[in-house]
């Protein structure tokens, strides 16, 4: 069969990141890796390309769509199926990703034939099976119809092969994260074994964890071009013996990259010998979600960590010269106070970069909020990008919270100390392209402070 598999377009709704990092479809590739030997597989990144999905699927008029996305994609994966259905009833249109595994009942549409809900990895060759050859419909796999509710789902199942990341080779030089080019994603383990209450993570794997055999991750590691390595895993410092056994292996296979990786701020404290020996083999920043600089919130959020660790984080981390990446969440009790202490904390720590969510009832996570202080509506799904305020501030008003947020932003990220900084360490292209990514994120920003203006 003729399969077409694509990255959709972020809406220009959404805020954020997709401004300063664009990297490869690692789903998809995992998937092409699946397709059977007849079948011949194209992945369209949707990010890249200028053209319409549309004109993808009038010329090569495929037999299968493939589509996965997150939260802020779901009305743009239903258009793009609604669309092929126009074009001919006769195209198999199949859903899948992190989105669809949790909330499938999103994309429960008439246009919508097969929707991935749980291992995608290993139903989707015997879904082309069943598409072609009419065999039995695996498990885990929807039809238009199916719920949560009404059927039973596999046990969990971490398998996967190596990603086809020659299937992507056009776009491969294009894909960056702040200020690291080419960088390639490999994922190490899934889940995470925490328990942070606000966490999407976690319900994506029913809270399990779980590692791949470190052959499996040597070899494949071995086997990327890219210098620049982002482990995509929910939390790659977890397990000190495991990672004592990677360490090993990239020693003595000579494996020299830099890479980038999620961890917690309590391991990086507690284990300085551990993050000495990573500088040493190549990591080069770690994305720590602190959450917070207050003790209470820190408990109410579940996270386990302490305000006086990170000073101890930083310690371990400044001493390293390992970048870090923040993750702050703003509650929406914040007043102009709050958010000038923040900013102080931050700069008092040496954080450089911040990404400052608003308090997001994601759903089926542990947060929820009564319907009348939810401030968008469930279904516009491109605003639930961690970037919108989707609770009713109690102490600002709407627009004075996004004014806040964006006025951290620019003390945190435009401070003279971290402008020296990004320009003694980065390329000027890289540093141009950050800049023109910042400049459109505030003016997404500024929009937001208007219609909220507009309609307070
Ligand atoms: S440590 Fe990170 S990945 Fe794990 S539950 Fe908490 S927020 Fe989620």
């Amino acid at each position: 069969m003729n399969i077409l598999m694509f990255r959709p377009k972020p809406s220009a709704e959404t805020i954020g990141l997709q401004h300063l990092m664009v990297v490869e479809p690692l789903e998809l590739e995992i998937l092409s890796a699946l397709k059977r030997e007849h079948d011949t597989a194209m992945i369209i990144d949707l990010i890249i390309e200028k053209r319409s999905f549309i004109s993808f699927v009038k010329e090569h008029q495929p037999d299968v769509i493939c589509l996965t996305g997150y939260i802020t994609n779901v009305s743009t994966i239903l258009e793009y199926c609604r669309a092929t259905k126009k074009i001919s009833q006769k195209i198999v249109t199949i859903i899948g990703g992190v989105h669809c595994e949790v909330c499938p009942e999103d994309f429960d549409d008439p246009s919508v034939d097969y929707r991935a809900v749980r291992n995608a990895a290993q139903v989707f060759t015997p879904l082309l099976n069943h598409i072609e050859k009419g065999t039995e419909l695996p498990a885990g796999v929807f039809q238009p119809a199916d719920t949560l509710e009404n059927t039973s789902l596999p046990a969990l199942d971490f398998r996967i092969p190596f990603p086809d990341r020659d299937a992507v080779a056009r776009y491969r030089h294009k894909y960056f994260y702040i200020f690291h080019k080419r960088v390639a994603l490999i994922k190490t383990s899934f889940g995470c074994p925490y328990q942070c209450n606000f966490c999407f993570c976690r319900v994506i794997t029913k809270g399990a964890y779980a590692q791949r055999p470190m052959n499996d991750i040597i070899q494949e590691l071995q086997s990327i071009n890219e210098t620049e390595i982002y482990i995509v895993d929910d939390d790659f410092l977890v397990d000190k013996k495991w990672l004592k056994s990677f360490f090993t292996e990239l020693r003595s296979r000579n494996i020299r990259k830099h890479y980038l990786v999620y961890g917690r701020a309590d391991f990086i404290a507690k284990n300085p010998d551990i993050m000495h020996e990573f500088a040493q083999l190549g990591l080069r920043t770690v994305i720590v979600g602190f959450e917070s600089f207050s003790d209470k919130e820190l408990d109410a959020y579940n996270k386990n960590t302490s305000v006086e660790m990170y000073r101890e984080t930083m310690a371990v981390l400044n001493r390293e010269k390992i970048d870090v990446f923040a993750t702050i969440i703003i509650p929406f009790y914040w007043d102009r106070g709050d958010f000038k202490n923040m900013v102080g904390v931050v700069k008092s720590l040496g954080i450089h970069f911040v990404n400052l969510q608003p308090l997001t009832p994601l759903p089926k996570t542990e947060v929820s909020f009564p319907p009348e202080q939810i401030i968008i509506d469930k279904t516009d799904y491109d605003k639930w990008d961690l970037a919108h305020v989707s609770v009713q501030p109690t102490k600002l008003s709407v627009a004075e919270f996004y004014e806040e947020i964006l006025k951290s932003y620019s003390a945190i990220l435009y401070s003279p100390s971290v402008l020296w900084k990004y320009l003694t360490t980065y390329s000027p292209g890289m540093l141009f392209k950050m800049l023109v990514g910042g400049c459109r994120v505030t003016q997404q920003y500024k929009q937001k402070i208007n219609e909220a203006r507009k309609n307070a």
